[in-house]
């Protein structure tokens, strides 16, 4: 270990910034901000040192930063002139702070970068709510000292609450559910309490999904998915994590729903952290509504986790703008369940509406939307788009007016999942400009 970390307490201490500039406003920030009181200045002077309790130089002459490197180094105040190693007695690390969570990392000095690096990736692993997980234990720090005077028995407990339901119920913005939780389980010393997760894992790219859907994948105790949810994503789980599969293999039948339900309920009830993981987002087009009736008819607490839907994802990937301003000031998102052979749909809201369609598909023919939405008396040379695997490595996508798009769709598929996007938006964007491909 080349430096030794240790935390600064600065509140009510003066602090010395020497030079201008926005790196020395940023350091100056970052004092003030840890409680000290900051003098900012352009040249050095040795009174300015003055029961300093530490100083930092960045963006002076060479000449000021010298001096104050020699001058506080002979007082003993420590000292830190940015990207000058041989001059600094500490060095500043690369923090993320969840108040009053804290990490700091180094690299010795070696390579600032890669300290840099690895504070991003700790950055999108800790929720910013962090730190209000500590602020609620300590509320209860007291409590928990006088009904659990064995070390042990808490730091057991407060293991448990850490990793279970209390600390999604924080980072979810729930505080006064998750000291519910804390106070349950001091009072009963209840077993761990489960939890369902409806996460949503967006289209298919691992990289679309939320960092808290990843987070939530990485602690599930047990995984409920179905079809559209790709291996990339369920690599992400915890590797002794139980899977169920609840989707449908295209020539079996899926679990039926309530079948589902009665599942989540139980795992819940086992104390196991569920993640309930649907395609897109879990409420659209996902029963992740049904789901949360049921788990909430049967107390069994829970939280939703969004996701990119089809929609958009479809509609990113093709540079296709789903509003515009000129042309599209909404946007509609339908599903066409048929009913006897025939579309479902208001064909003719929608068209008045001149909102943009996006249109998923189930088991919709685009004959038949197109059908519809003609007789309802949409202009026949409005832009549409067929889209496969939005979002995904296999994505393709077929443009053109909607007869075009059912000449050309049988034969076209490769048997993924397909939006139509359809409406005046749909011309707009970079393939407007020539930039994006079609496949
Ligand atoms: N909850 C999901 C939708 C489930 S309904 C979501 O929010 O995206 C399933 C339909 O969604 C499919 O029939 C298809 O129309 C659409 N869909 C899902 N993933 C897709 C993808 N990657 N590309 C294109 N369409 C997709």
């Amino acid at each position: 270990m080349r430096h030794l970390p240790i935390f600064l307490d600065l509140s009510g201490r003066l602090a010395l910034v020497v030079g201008q500039g926005s790196v020395a406003e940023r350091k100056a920030d970052l004092l003030r901000r840890a409680g000290a009181q900051v003098t900012v200045t352009e040249r050095f002077a040795p009174e300015l040192l003055a029961d300093c309790a530490v100083a930092i130089g960045t963006g002076a002459a060479e000449s000021d930063l010298q001096a104050l490197a020699n001058a506080a180094r002979a007082s003993g105040i420590p000292c830190n002139i940015v990207d000058r190693p041989e001059l600094c007695t500490f060095i500043m690390p690369a923090i993320v702070d969840r108040n009053p969570l804290t990490v700091a990392i180094g690299s010795g000095g070696a390579a600032p970068v890669l300290a840099r690096l690895l504070r991003a990736r700790i950055e999108a692993a800790v929720p910013p709510a962090f730190g209000r997980l500590a602020a609620i234990a300590a509320e209860f720090r007291d409590e928990m000292r006088r009904r659990l005077p064995d070390l042990q028995a808490r730091r057991r407990l407060l293991e448990r609450l850490f990793g279970g339901s209390a600390s999604e119920l924080v980072f979810a913005g729930r505080e006064a559910e998750a000291r519910d939780v804390f106070a349950r389980a001091l009072r009963d010393g209840a077993a761990a309490e489960g939890m369902v997760f409806l996460v949503g894992a967006g289209p298919g790219a691992a990289d679309l999904l939320t960092l808290r859907a990843q987070r939530l994948l990485g602690e599930a105790d047990v995984i409920v998915h179905d079809r559209l949810v790709g291996d990339d994503v369920l690599d992400l789980a915890r590797r002794d994590a139980e899977r169920i599969y609840v989707g449908k293999a295209r020539a079996n039948h899926c679990l039926p729903q309530a079948d589902i339900n009665a599942l989540l309920i139980r795992l819940a009830r086992e104390g196991r952290r569920v993640v309930r993981l649907k395609g897109g987002d879990p409420f659209i087009f996902g029963r992740g509504g049904e789901e949360a009736e049921a788990l909430a008819a049967a107390g069994v607490r829970f939280a939703v986790v969004p996701g990119v839907t089809a929609a958009l994802a479809c509609a990113a990937a093709e540079a296709i703008p789903l509003t515009h301003r000129d042309v599209a000031r909404a946007v509609t998102f339908v599903t066409g369940h048929t009913r006897d052979g025939r579309l479902d749909l208001d064909f003719t809201s929608l068209v008045k509406s001149s909102a943009t369609l996006a249109v998923y598909m189930g088991i919709v023919s685009p004959p038949q939307l197109r059908d519809g939405l003609f007789a309802a008396g949409l202009d026949a040379r409005t832009p549409a788009a067929l889209i496969e695997s939005g979002g995904t490595d296999e994505q393709r996508a077929l443009h053109g007016t909607l007869d075009e798009l059912v000449a050309r769709a049988p034969g076209w598929t490769r048997g993924g999942p397909t939006l139509v996007l359809i409406g005046e938006a749909i011309g707009r964007g970079a393939r407007q400009s020539g930039i994006a491909a079609a496949a």
